[in-house]
């Protein structure tokens, strides 16, 4: 069982879950949750925001043109998506993209903290200024991009998120290097510590 004031029995009933979850008011709008996909223990976990409207419509993480530069960047690190889960900090698409807002990101929590313990990743990958705020509790993500931090037994490693990334073409290189030093800390083996790692990270 894992989970807090909500526990589940699996990664995948969590994931099930979500579907019927209407903890705050992004279900009234949402067509499919879209819980995260990614093997049920992973080396690597990324944490994006939101879905966006091709993951609404699917159900799936990261499918949409930033999903694609997602891609290309896992490519060039020679990571294969299937060995990676990939999940957002809230399930359900915030309408017209805007940012997910504090109660949502609140209310959603519990998911995303079972699923990092479940999948128990060594390294997690934040894309972009919310998700390097929600994990880290610090902004700026131009200072913090591609810097590993090690937090309970975990390296989190924030990157800008590849839709920012498609809007101004400039930080594009930086996301796809930083993706790469994630690709080459898990090839190095550099983060894997010693130390225990923490269940809960944030
Ligand atoms: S965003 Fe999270 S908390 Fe809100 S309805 Fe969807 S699954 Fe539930």
């Amino acid at each position: 069982m894992v989970g807090g004031e909500v526990s589940f029995n699996s990664l995948r009933g969590l994931e099930i879950n979500t579907g019927t979850c209407s903890r705050c008011r992004l279900f009234a709008t949402r067509k499919n949750a879209v819980p995260g996909e990614g093997p049920e223990k992973a080396e690597l976990m990324f944490v994006g925001e939101g879905p966006g409207a091709e993951e609404d419509r699917t159900g799936r993480p990261f499918v949409g043109r930033a999903g694609r530069l997602l891609d290309q960047a896992l490519e060039e690190a020679d990571i294969r998506r299937e060995d990676v889960y990939i999940t957002n900090l809230v399930k359900c698409r915030p309408p017209d993209n805007r940012q997910p807002r504090d109660d949502e990101m609140d209310a959603c929590h519990h998911f995303l903290r079972a699923q990092i313990e479940f999948v128990d990743p060594v390294i997690v990958c934040t894309l972009g200024a919310t998700a390097l705020m929600r994990v880290l509790g610090k902004r700026g993500i131009s200072s913090y991009r591609g810097r590993i931090f090690r937090r309970l037994g975990r390296c989190v490693v924030p990157t800008f998120h590849p839709a920012g990334a498609l809007r101004n073409p400039s930080l594009k290189p930086f996301f796809l290097t930083d993706v790469k030093e994630v690709g080459r800390l898990i090839t190095s083996r550099e983060a894997y510590g010693r130390d225990r790692r923490d269940q809960t990270l944030f």
